[in-house]
């Protein structure tokens, strides 16, 4: 029996990192499909992203991608895949470029790109789209290359439920087409996971609903192994108080970046700087895991702001200087009566990116042959604490190798197609169709909401071995409950179904979050024990997440280290 789709390459996921690896893919002579749960080059993160994208182009002053990779390992704590960073940071200026030729629409002074100076940087050397238009300047360019790309054909709001394996190599995968509710098989020889990230298991998050995990789970159910899962980016100024309706709650970055502004606790005392960063007033410098830990320690001591977090304020600011870098975004928060030159608002972390994820080598295969992996998906290059910007980097410059590589793998594929491997993926959603069960409905939303709790009070910012323990005791539990097929869905569009593959995905990754959280007995990153505070250089290894059965093990691996030159600034133009 054939599969209802046959192509060379399987997308799976249209956000920057799948929109880029379908382009490579096809513009690399293979047939491609390029799926998503959501609409084409619409969902995930990246049309979210407001702020900016981290490349050494020496456009606003001399630079050069040694000194990234440089602020790129400083940042990643000592558990950076090295080899993984280097190529982010060597290709970033070309993917930046291609976008510029496509017609991004980069912020431009005096004719050349704008770069910003971005915490934990050491030279300005962030691009971004004007006013807060990154993500959907990146979304719009990248799926306008895709409607013209030949041999690349797209499907909306198909589902991905299983990444299908046969004699350990993948020939496709099986989806649930969410208009109909039925299976849908596709039959691929290169399968790239571009499914982004899983901060929505937390209760505070900037998220959207598709990122509950799914690249995790279905890598590991496909065999495949992921890396440091603990590493959950908090990301510290998220927005807390007063009310703010219609605006991302991570905005308040790019207003630091153009402003500074000034982080204070309760008595009105910058404190930054009492934790081990040296930042000065005025200057927004503080890596994301200080800048976290340091609010949580001021709420703690009880210096918080009234809705618990801190206060970040642009009073000294001109409003002529705040209308000059951010137009109409100053009356978008004037219509939800916030004036920054009046009063400081509220800010506290909110999770926000993995650093973790699929373990990939340097053509973004993972352990089994034919899948590929790319974007926030993929774990290590930023070890235990990402710098602002290296996300987007991460997604064009992994995206497109992934697309690439996997092209040319299609060569040395035979025909794996079998349609008894298939069988119980297909029988997964098809048990959906004829059953009924106390799963569906209500039942599913309130486990995500217990999950969300959970996660975000016992696997959040500050974590202890008992814990974790009982997270993980609960999770399983969840885990047993939802059972093994979908329940009923007597609703167009399989809600019910769809709910219950979300949750299966992303009890699996929080389990896998809460595993490696347990083994990693140390503070490092964005992973804080409160029973062990310090780092301990004999943890300097990375952890590794398999699934044997229904079981997930952690195992240490040695770190993929590389060694290089910091190429001086004089020589860099
Ligand atoms: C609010 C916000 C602001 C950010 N700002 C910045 C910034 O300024 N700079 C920066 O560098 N980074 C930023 N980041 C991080 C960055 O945007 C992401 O890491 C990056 O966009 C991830 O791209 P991606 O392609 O890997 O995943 P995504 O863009 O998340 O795309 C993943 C896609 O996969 C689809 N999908 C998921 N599961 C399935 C499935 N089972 N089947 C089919 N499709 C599936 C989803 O629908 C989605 O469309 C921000 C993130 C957020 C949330």
């Amino acid at each position: 029996m054939t599969a209802d789709v046959t192509t060379d390459v399987l997308v799976v996921g249209s956000g920057a990192a799948g929109m880029y690896a379908a382009l490579a893919a096809a513009r690399n002579n293979a047939d491609t499909i390029l799926v998503d749960k959501s609409l084409i080059g619409r969902g995930g993160a990246t049309i979210m992203a407001q702020m900016t994208v981290a490349a050494a182009v020496s456009e606003q002053e001399p630079d050069h991608w040694t000194h990234h990779l440089r602020d790129t390992l400083d940042s990643g704590r000592g558990l950076c895949n090295e080899e993984l960073a280097a190529i982010l940071c060597e290709e970033a200026p070309i993917r930046i470029r291609e976008l510029d030729d496509w017609k991004i629409g980069w912020a431009r002074e005096d004719n050349h790109m704008k770069q910003v100076m971005a915490p934990g940087h050491g030279r300005e050397r962030c691009v971004y789209v004007d006013f807060l238009n990154t993500g959907p300047a990146v979304a719009r360019t990248l799926r306008t290359q895709v409607g013209r790309t030949g041999n690349l054909r797209r499907a909306s709001e198909l589902l991905i439920t299983n990444i299908v394996v046969n004699d350990d190599q993948v020939m496709g995968a099986v989806g649930l087409s969410m208009a109909t509710g039925t299976p849908v098989t596709i039959q691929a020889k290169a399968v790239v996971l571009a499914a982004g990230g899983l901060t929505r298991l937390y209760r505070r998050n900037s998220a959207s609903v598709n990122m509950g995990g799914d690249s995790y789970a279905l890598a590991l159910r496909a065999g495949a192994e992921l890396i440091d899962m603990e590493f959950v980016q908090f990301f510290p100024i998220g927005h807390l108080a007063p009310r703010l309706v219609g605006m991302d709650p991570i905005m308040w970055d790019p207003f630091r970046y153009k402003l500074g502004g000034r982080l204070l606790n309760s008595e009105g005392d910058e404190f930054v700087h009492n934790y081990g960063h040296l930042e000065t007033s005025d200057k927004y410098t503080a890596p994301r895991d200080v800048a976290s830990f340091a609010i949580l320690q001021e709420v703690a001591a009880g210096r918080g702001s009234p809705a618990g977090g801190a206060y970040l304020s642009f009073e000294h600011i001109p409003e002529t200087t705040l209308r000059a870098a951010f137009g109409p975004v100053i009356d978008r928060l004037a219509a939800n009566d916030i004036d920054l030159t009046r009063r400081g608002i509220e800010v506290s972390p909110i999770a926000h990116y993995h650093m973790g994820g699929v373990r990939v080598n340097s053509n973004m295969e993972t352990s089994v042959p034919g899948l590929f992996a790319a974007g926030e998906a993929v774990g290590g290059a930023n070890g235990a604490n990402r710098l602002s910007g290296n996300a987007l980097s991460e997604a064009f410059v992994f995206g497109e190798r992934a697309g690439r590589f996997a092209a040319a793998a299609i060569e040395k594929r035979v025909n794996l197609w079998s349609h008894d491997a298939t069988r119980l993926a297909v029988d997964e959603i098809t048990a959906g169709l004829h059953v009924n069960s106390r799963q569906s409905g209500p039942g599913l939303a309130g486990m995500l909401v217990t999950l969300q709790e959970l996660m975000w009070r016992d696997v959040g910012l500050l974590r202890t071995a008992n814990n974790l323990t009982s997270a993980r005791t609960l999770v399983r539990d969840m885990r047993r409950e939802i059972g093994n097929h979908p329940g009923a869905s007597d609703h167009r569009f399989a809600i019910s179904m769809q709910d219950w593959f979300d949750m299966r995905n992303s009890l699996i990754t929080a389990e896998a979050i809460i595993a490696s959280a347990q083994t990693r007995t140390e503070s490092r990153g964005a992973h804080q024990r409160d029973d062990f505070p310090l780092t301990d250089p004999e943890q300097t290894y990375n952890l590794i997440t398999c699934l044997n059965g229904e079981d997930l093990s952690v195992t240490k691996a040695p770190l993929v280290s590389k060694s290089f030159d910091l190429i001086p600034l004089e020589a860099a133009e």
